[in-house]
C-alpha cells in the first residue's frame, strides 16, 4: 500500500536520510524505530507529502505522494498542539470532516463511531483542558479515525504521557486496529513499544540514515502487556533491536 523507495533528504549540507526503502502492506502494523535524531520525523514528513525527498520516491497505492494524500490520517506526539482548546471534543473530531462532501448525518455518525472506538462517548461536550493527557490523545486518535483513512501514520504518539497511560493507549490502538483492520505505521524511539505493537519493525541507523534491518515479530495476537512481554520471543526481539541500535551508535563513535 505504502512504498518508500531510495528516499534521501538533505537540509543544506546536512544529510538526514541517506537511502531508505521499505513497504507497508494493507492491514499491517509497522513500527519504524531508531535513535533520536536519526531522521524519523523527516521520514514521516516525506511519507505524508509534507516534505519533498531530495531523491527517491514515496507512493501510496501506486500513486506518487507529492502533497498530503487523502488516504492518510496523522496522529502527532503533542496532542496539546493538535487539538483546538476552544472547541469541545466532538467539534475537534468533526474538524477534518467539515470540508468533505458527505451528508451531515454521516459526519455525525462517523464522530459517534470514532468516539466509541476510543471510549470517549461520554465526553463529547468536554473541552480538551477538562481531560487528562491520555484522553486528549484519544481525541486526536478519534479525529484521525473519523476521517477514515486507509493508513494511519503516528509520530511518537504516546511519548508525552505517563507509563501507565502509555500502556493503555498502546492496547487501545491495537484493539482499534484489529477491529477496523486499519493499516498503521508508527514511528517511535521506544524499542519495547516497537516490539509489542508491530507485525514488522523497520530499524534505522543513525543519521545519515539507512534501513539497518526489517524484522517480522510473529508474536501471537491478542497482545497483552504482561503475558506478551513475558514470552521468550519478546525478550529475544527486544535484545536484537537493542543490539542493532547500539551497533550503529558504536560504529559512529569508533
Ligand atoms: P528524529 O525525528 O529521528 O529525532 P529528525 O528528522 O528530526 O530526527 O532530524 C534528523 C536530522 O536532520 C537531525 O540531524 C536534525 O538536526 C536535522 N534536521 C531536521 N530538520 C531540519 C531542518 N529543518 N533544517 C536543518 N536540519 C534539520
Amino acid at each position: 500500500m505504502l512504498d518508500i523507495r531510495n528516499v534521501s533528504k538533505s537540509y543544506g549540507n546536512i544529510q538526514a536520510l541517506k537511502d531508505v526503502s521499505f513497504s507497508v502492506h494493507a492491514s499491517e502494523f509497522v513500527c519504524v524505530v531508531g535513535p533520536s535524531g536519526c531522521g524519523k520525523t523527516t521520514l514521516l514528513k516525506c511519507m505524508s507529502g509534507l516534505l519533498a525527498p531530495t531523491t527517491g520516491r514515496v507512493s501510496i497505492n501506486g500513486k506518487p505522494v507529492s502533497s498530503p494524500p487523502p488516504e492518510m490520517g496523522m496522529v502527532f506526539q503533542d496532542y496539546r498542539a493538535s487539538l483546538y482548546p476552544w472547541s469541545n471534543v466532538q467539534d475537534n473530531v468533526m474538524l477534518p470532516l467539515r470540508h468533505m462532501k458527505i451528508p451531515k448525518s454521516e459526519r455525525e455518525d462517523r464522530v459517534t463511531r470514532a468516539l466509541k472506538d476510543v471510549r470517549l462517548e461520554g465526553f463529547r461536550r468536554h473541552y480538551p483542558w477538562q481531560l487528562s493527557g491520555g484522553m486528549q490523545q484519544r481525541v486526536a486518535i478519534a479525529r484521525a479515525l473519523a476521517y477514515q483513512p486507509q493508513i494511519l501514520l503516528m509520530d511518537e504518539p504516546f511519548a508525552s504521557v505517563d507509563a501507565q497511560t502509555r500502556a493503555e493507549l498502546e492496547d487501545l490502538i491495537l484493539e482499534v486496529k484489529h477491529k477496523i483492520g486499519k493499516t498503521v505505521l508508527l514511528v517511535t524511539h521506544d524499542i519495547d513499544e516497537s516490539v509489542y505493537l508491530s507485525d514488522r519493525i523497520v530499524v534505522l541507523t543513525r543519521s545519515p540514515t539507512l534501513v539497518r534491518e526489517i524484522i517480522s515479530t510473529n508474536l501471537p495476537h491478542p497482545r497483552h502487556q504482561i503475558t506478551t512481554k513475558e514470552l521468550p520471543e519478546f525478550g529475544h526481539l527486544r535484545a536484537h533491536v537493542y543490539r542493532l541500535i547500539n551497533e550503529t551508535a558504536h560504529s559512529l563513535a569508533a
